[in-house]
């Protein structure tokens, strides 16, 4: 089953040669499919199904599909004739949907079936586009025997949901794994495993989709960093109350090097704790993870970046 969600790679640029200024998520899933010629050999007798659930650039993902989509999955994942669930996503955000999915999505199905997310660093329409391979290595990976969890794959490379994220702006090689590593390689419709296919998450955030559910209004958690001269003050603005806007419940802080912090921007958080906002503690560093320090008054978000530290306390805040 593919699932359709937007991006990069269902885009179109006026001009073949272009492949900054087109417009993202304007092909339909079963189009794209439509122009992968190698497919058939790749699919040995398997059908291949395509459902449309979303077509946005996935700089502007929201809770609403992101919901949907999990719900999706689940239904497509729970069928005994469905083998596994391929999703073309945009690559703003692809690796926080591969977290919010490796999160949210129940253990016994994908410690049994794999869910792959995939994408595009140039439009449907360019001269050497970059999405018909991508695609044709994601369906590998998910009628690989064996394969499960949330895994995305670019460019010829596998990686897990927990450790995937962009790492360049325009390289068609565009994500890493980082310290982890990959978790495999795609080679001519074969896949060379380097490590284990990963688990579904157990424990930190987990929250089930039907808790999700009976929350109306996602809990608000904001991302804001450390750098010279951080004043603090914009902690303080957002924990001013503002009609129509959802009070502050969190705060995720990308720090410098191990989670360090200006004394003026701890200050402010310190206030933040006080008033019942919950802080985590991040880096901005790309690599490595924040130590916990001993006397530290906020969480750490140990090996999860700001962003997928945020949305691990969005559902560690539902969850509770
Ligand atoms: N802005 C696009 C998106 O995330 C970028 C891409 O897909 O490469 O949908």
């Amino acid at each position: 089953m593919v699932l359709g969600t937007g991006g990069t790679i269902a885009g179109t640029a006026q001009s073949a040669s272009d492949n900054i200024g087109y417009t993202a998520a304007q092909v339909g899933v079963a189009q794209l499919l439509d122009g992968v010629p190698g497919l058939p050999a790749v699919l040995q007798g398997h059908d291949l199904c395509t459902e449309q659930v979303a077509q946005v650039d996935s700089k502007d993902m929201r809770f609403d599909i992101w919901l949907a989509l999990a719900q999706r999955v689940v239904h497509h994942l729970a069928q005994a004739e469905v083998s596994a669930v391929v999703i073309t996503h945009g690559t703003d955000t692809l690796e926080e949907t591969a977290y919010f999915l490796h999160a949210v999505l129940p253990q016994d199905l994908i410690s049994a079936k794999p869910v792959v997310l995939t994408c595009a660093m140039r439009p449907a329409s360019a001269l050497n586009p970059d999405g018909p391979q991508n695609l044709m290595d994601a369906v590998t990976v998910a009628l690989t025997p064996g394969s499960h969890g949330v895994v995305a794959v670019c460019a010829g490379t596998v990686h897990g949901g927990l450790d995937v994220q962009k790492a360049h702006t325009y390289k068609v090689d565009a994500f890493t794994s980082g310290d982890a590593g990959p978790l495999a390689y795609v080679e001519e419709a074969q896949v060379r495993l380097l490590r284990k296919w990963p688990l579904a998450q157990v424990n930190k955030g987990h929250v089930a989709i039907k808790d999700i559910l009976k929350d109306e209004v996602w809990p608000r958690v904001e991302i804001v960093m450390n750098y010279a001269g951080c004043d603090g003050q914009v902690v303080l603005a957002m924990l001013q109350p503002r009609d129509s806007v959802a009070p502050l419940r969190g705060l995720v802080v990308a720090g410098t090097g191990n989670g360090t912090l200006h004394h003026d921007l701890e200050r402010a958080l310190r206030q933040a704790v006080q008033s019942g906002v919950k802080v985590v503690r991040s880096t901005r560093c790309a690599n490595g993870r924040v130590l916990p320090v001993a006397d530290s008054e906020f969480a750490h978000s140990e090996d999860l970046s700001p962003v997928k530290a945020r949305i691990a306390l969005m559902l560690g805040l539902m969850s509770r």
